[in-house]
Parts: C-alpha cells; structure tokens; sequence
C-alpha cells in the first residue's frame, strides 16, 4: 500500500501534478479525475450507463476545478471539487495507476 508516495502535489489551472517520490511525475486532468471519481455513487452512476442521464457540457467541465485536497491517512487525498462533490478518495496506487495507463 505505501509502495507509491508523492512528494509533491500542485494544483494547476486544469489539471493536478503530482510529483513521486521514485523520480515519477504524473499530470491528471480535472476531468479525468473526476470522470474516474473512485466514490461509491460516481461508480454507481458508470455502472448503470443510463442513456438518459444528464452528461456534463463543455463548459462544465471548463469549470469544474479543485477547491480542495485532503490527505487520508497515508495512502490516500479526499478531493473537493468546485461543484460540492467531495466524496472520492484517491488512493496514491490509483493515482500511480491512472497515469500510467494513460498514453501521452
Ligand atoms: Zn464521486
């Protein structure tokens, strides 16, 4: 659980930096982190794919930024969304995980 430890997290204008302590440097965007919001009812809502459900526009995703970032423990950071959403726990090996299966 404490194989992957950030030394360092910065809030950028669109996107979350997260420097590891291995020499590895992630970038998430906010929408990928919050389209990959690991809490229970986000997980329920891809679960279900509902085709009426609301998809969020453009422009809320334009907007949607970080007002927050708690740690949990040492394993983890709650973030707080400028929306009110705040219920996702991010687990650093999720954090880890998420950037590496992104291809840049
Ligand atoms: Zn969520």
């Amino acid at each position: 659980m404490l194989e992957f430890q950030p030394t360092e997290i910065k809030r950028l204008p669109h996107s979350l930096s997260i420097q590891w302590k291995d020499g590895h440097r992630s970038e998430h965007t906010y929408r990928l982190l919050r389209e990959s919001c690991p809490c229970a009812r986000c997980d329920a809502i891809r679960q279900e794919n509902d085709p009426f459900r609301m998809v969020p526009s453009e422009e809320y995703w334009e907007k949607l930024h970080l007002v927050g970032i708690q740690r949990v423990g040492r394993y983890a950071i709650q973030l707080m969304w400028s929306d009110g959403h705040k219920t996702g726990i991010y687990t650093f090996t999720f954090l880890r995980e998420l950037s590496d299966s992104k291809v840049t």
